[in-house]
């Protein structure tokens, strides 16, 4: 089946019970047992659940996985990845990070004896000489958040594979519309949930997708274990939501590639970055690896101090200040006092994260308004 089906129908059967066409909201924690031992396949909610699992199936098929785990946030299903480690293991990860993975690995794994190699990416040859014989996971995000650098995908899962390495990619931003990291050789793909794949900025959730049995296993071991499992209401929610991910993340892709357009030559606007650009540094790479550019866009303000920067990301009609991404109303961020806070400042200026920086979320109103929003907010 293609992916517009697939968002439709995959995991989705009419309800056994009472053919119900629309997954019912399985608001149970347990299940009935004929004797001890003896269910239909349910016997705790934090463990499994019908509507849940429909959920996990569908989001599996989008990124062409077999199994799927859903997360009640996108750190919770980081968390279920890094607990796949033991103290003195090593992983390989990017410079340019979501800020609330940076935070995790440095302020949480790190003191459990792991120890994390933060690198610019965008040469996948530079991985090379970190890796030793500690070393067991590479954590990647592509397009990174919010400079968007792009990841050569297949050239980190070759050198993954090479040194058994479990590859984990971070597939946000792009959602499995645009790209599918498991097709390019990842073992492991992480979503916030939360962002394009729910997309109406109403849940917060997170997911696994993957194909290798024993990692399925040993990660359903952890969520089961640790319990950071979503409930029935919001699984039935991104069950909704995800039906129409195709059309919204087209809708998504034509907005985004004419705001950046028109931000291109705006004289208030210093650097922009969006990865559909042809002096793009990863265009040719994103090319390859996806199908869109999506609408995650940044910029920098020309001459603008943080005092300045503020005025203007106050000053927006339709876009809204606020955190997170992907839904289907367009985001305005200050990542250095939003998103990016918990970073220490050397370390987000040489990823260029500055003070005058601004990443829009752009969503699917109607392009007049936002031009013309934006074209008010910069004056
Ligand atoms: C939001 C986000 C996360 C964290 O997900 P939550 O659902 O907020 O826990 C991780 N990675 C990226 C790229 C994100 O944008």
């Amino acid at each position: 089946m293609k992916f517009a089906t697939k968002a439709i129908h995959a995991g989705q059967e009419p309800d056994p019970s009472t053919g119900a066409v629309m997954t019912p909201i399985y608001q149970t924690s347990t299940y009935w047992q004929k004797s001890p031992g003896d269910n239909k396949g349910y016997e705790y909610s934090r463990g499994t659940n019908p509507t849940r699992k429909a959920l996990e199936d569908c989001m599996a098929a989008l990124e062409n996985a077999r199994y799927g785990l859903a997360f009640s946030s996108g750190m919770g299903a980081t968390d279920a990845v890094m607990k796949l480690l033991n103290p003195g293991d090593q992983v390989i990860t990017g410079n340019d990070l979501y800020g609330g993975s940076y935070r995790i690995f440095t302020k949480i794994f790190s003191k459990y004896g792991i120890k994390f190699h933060f690198l610019d990416m965008s040469d996948p040859e530079s991985i090379i000489p970190y890796i030793n014989e500690k070393t067991r996971l590479i954590w990647i995000e592509t397009p990174t958040n919010p400079t968007m650098q792009v990841v050569d995908i297949e050239a980190v899962a070759r050198i993954a594979k090479k040194h058994d390495l479990i590859l984990t990619v971070d597939n946000t931003f792009a959602s499995p519309y645009l790209q599918n990291p498991i097709d390019l050789g990842a073992d492991i793909v992480m979503h916030s949930v939360t962002k394009y794949i729910g997309g109406h900025s109403d849940v917060v959730m997170g997911a696994l997708l993957l194909n290798n049995e024993q990692l399925y296993k040993d990660l359903w071991f952890i969520y089961n274990a640790c319990g950071a499992t979503p409930g029935p209401q919001d699984a039935f929610l991104v069950l909704r939501g995800i039906k129409t991910l195709h059309l919204r993340m087209r809708a998504h892709c034509e907005n985004g590639e004419r705001v950046a357009r028109y931000l291109k030559t705006h004289p208030k606007v210093d650097k922009i970055y969006w990865p559909g650009f042809e002096d793009h540094p990863g265009h040719e790479i994103a090319k390859k690896q996806m199908r869109g550019f999506g609408g995650m866009i940044s910029i920098t303000l020309k001459d603008a101090d943080l005092q300045e920067t503020f005025r203007v990301a106050s000053g927006f009609k339709v876009f809204t200040l606020a955190e997170s991404l992907g839904g289907v109303e367009s985001l305005i961020n200050h990542p250095v006092s939003m998103t990016h806070g918990s970073i220490p400042k050397a370390e987000r200026e040489k990823a260029g994260v500055t003070d005058n920086l601004l990443r829009l979320s752009v969503g699917v109103e109607d392009i007049e308004d936002l031009l013309a929003d934006l074209e008010q907010a910069l004056a």
